[in-house]
């Protein structure tokens, strides 16, 4: 379960997220849409313990990430949008030194690296430098560290960048797979389909605020909009659709 009650993040005197409130229950998949520069990485990060909130807070498993940041943390994995990895170590090196960051290690820890690495055909690159990875290697790479505590909450910013269709549809089936062993993700999206088909409930954020909140039903009653598409709908509420041009650029 992820709850966020009224938070905020200020830069100066630009409010980058205002007063957000939400609850992902436990066991389900959640997206967060919104243009570019609505607030959805510092939102993620705020949850994800990187970012200090300003006002409000965020609960990981009912425990506060600022004033309980070990047990938050233990329940969580982050997949961040921009991965930073040390290209000095191998793949299986890197995931090895994050279980060691949550204090697991030995055969188990070992076993759960194979398994992770074999699931995203890493293993024959298992030990070679994270340098020589290909931009999508390496975002399969991020995503095995985020699992490789069995983390029961995820927060994945962009999680369909630089993957192949076969690494793509491998995530929805891993991500479905998780919902339903109980676990919860919010994961941050421009790639409309992927959330349309995955995501059971949505919101999407405009300007730091939550401008509409639900299943895809209730986005497209709350943007008035008639046709079915999630693109339209996310254009009606975020102000793209005034613009013919633009649905007409993006429909070409
Ligand atoms: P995108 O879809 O482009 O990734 P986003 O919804 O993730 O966008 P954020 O990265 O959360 O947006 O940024 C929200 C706003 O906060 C933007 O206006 C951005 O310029 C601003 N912002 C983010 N980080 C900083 C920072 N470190 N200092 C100042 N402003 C920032």
């Amino acid at each position: 379960m992820i709850r966020l009650e009224g938070l905020t993040k200020r830069y100066g005197a630009f409010t980058a997220v205002d007063a957000i409130d939400l609850e992902v229950p436990k066991g389900s998949l959640f997206g967060l849409l919104g243009p570019n520069g609505a607030g959805k990485t510092t939102t993620l990060r705020m949850i994800a313990g990187i970012l200090q909130p300003d006002e409000g807070r965020v609960l990981v498993e009912g425990f506060d990430v600022v004033r309980d940041p070990y047990q938050a943390k233990r329940r969580l994995g982050y997949i961040p949008d921009r991965p930073f990895v040390y290209e000095k170590l191998t793949g299986a090196e890197l995931l090895r030194f994050v279980a060691g960051l949550y204090g697991q290690d030995g055969a188990a820890i070992e076993e759960r690296i194979e398994e992770l690495l074999r699931l995203w055909d890493l293993e024959r690159w298992a030990d070679e430098l994270v340098e020589s990875y290909s931009h999508g290697m390496r975002q399969k790479l991020i995503i095995s560290a985020a699992l490789v505590h069995r983390p029961t909450v995820l927060v994945i910013d962009e999680p369909m960048v630089g993957l192949d269709p076969k690494s793509a549809r491998l995530l929805k089936d891993l991500l479905r797979a998780f919902a339903q062993t109980g676990g919860t993700a919010l994961i941050s999206t421009h790639t409309l389909a992927f959330a349309e088909v995955l995501c059971e409930r949505m919101a999407v954020i405009d300007t730091g605020r939550i401008v509409a909140l639900g299943s895809v039903e209730d986005l497209r009653a709350q943007a008035k909009a008639e046709s079915s598409g999630l693109e339209e709908i996310f254009l009606r509420l975020t102000g793209g659709a005034a613009e013919g041009e633009l649905l007409r650029v993006l429909e070409g």
